[in-house]
């Protein structure tokens, strides 16, 4: 069986850093040093930040392969939610979002069904999600984390194995693409690794990156799941992606404090090219 070849992808979660008024320098420093087009590139900032980062990379040659994504969103499409943002709302600066967060999941108290929600609403205006999963520490050594991250992926994803994004002409880097790669990355990150500098081992991350996938096969989804990119995120550097790329079944990163350091995305995201081409290459297609 041929198996669908999937992108490489490193995306920069800004957190809760930058302002307006220095985050479309950093976005184009990080354009410019991480120009590899094998390498599908989101950056995203805070919320204030992302008209100067989509306007920055818009002007700048370098930044015109960069996508622009938003940390979250609001479940609901507009009413009394004092300080929140709505798909809608984000229409025109971001073309991807990040859902379900561990840090959203602890802070906002954000369970898998609201996270359902939110996806249902970045697919209504065609947000390509980046869907977080991952375990606790303590689950991890209970022998628990599969169990977690099973039951985050089909309660995060209930009943949206066959839909597609309702605007496809807002979604970047997709054409030719069927089901729900076309809108859907996965990012495994071990809570216990995130922030910490410590990271999972690359055959537990690329066992994780399975556990997924036959998740989504049992739920329905086209393929198997095979096509959807898996990520891994929990202090990835330069100095440690190697061992994430070097397993097949995970297709890049997501970074945060590294991604606040350009010469940290330029390591990364040159690691993710040699990987793209090396499956580009070896691919049947
Ligand atoms: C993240 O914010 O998703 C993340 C993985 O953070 P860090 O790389 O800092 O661990």
């Amino acid at each position: 069986m041929i198996r669908p070849m999937r992108p490489v992808i490193v995306a920069g979660n800004w957190k809760m850093h930058t302002s307006p008024a220095d985050a479309g320098e950093l976005a184009v420093t990080i354009a410019r040093r991480t120009d590899e087009r094998d390498v599908v590139r989101v950056l995203c900032p805070p919320y204030v930040c992302l008209a100067a980062v989509r306007d920055a990379l818009a002007a700048e040659p370098a930044g015109r392969d960069v996508a622009v994504g938003a940390q979250n969103l609001h479940h609901e499409v507009a009413g009394a939610y004092t300080g929140e943002v709505s798909a809608p709302m984000l229409r025109g600066l971001a073309t991807w979002t990040i859902v379900g967060h561990s840090e959203r999941r602890r802070d906002a108290g954000e369970t898998d069904a609201l996270v359902n929600e939110k996806i249902r609403r970045a697919l209504e205006v065609g947000l390509r999600v980046i869907l977080c999963v991952g375990e606790q520490l303590e689950d991890r050594e209970a022998g628990r984390a599969e169990a977690v991250v099973r039951d985050q992926v089909a309660g995060s994803l209930r009943d949206l194995e066959t839909v597609a994004p309702a605007d496809r002409e807002a979604v970047d880097g997709t054409e030719g693409t069927d089901g729900a790669a076309a809108w859907l990355t996965i990012a495994y990150e071990p809570v216990w690794a995130i922030g910490t500098g410590r990271t999972a081992r690359g055959v537990d991350a690329a066992e994780m990156a399975g556990v997924i996938r036959r998740t989504l096969g049992e739920l329905g989804f086209l393929e198997g799941g095979e096509d959807v990119p898996v990520l891994y995120g929990g202090s990835v550097t330069g100095a440690t992606i190697d061992e994430f790329m070097a397993e097949p079944a995970i297709d890049g990163a997501l970074v945060g404090g590294a991604s606040l350091k350009p010469d940290e995305m330029a390591a990364i995201v040159a690691r993710a090219g040699l990987t793209a081409r090396a499956r580009a290459g070896a691919s049947p297609r």
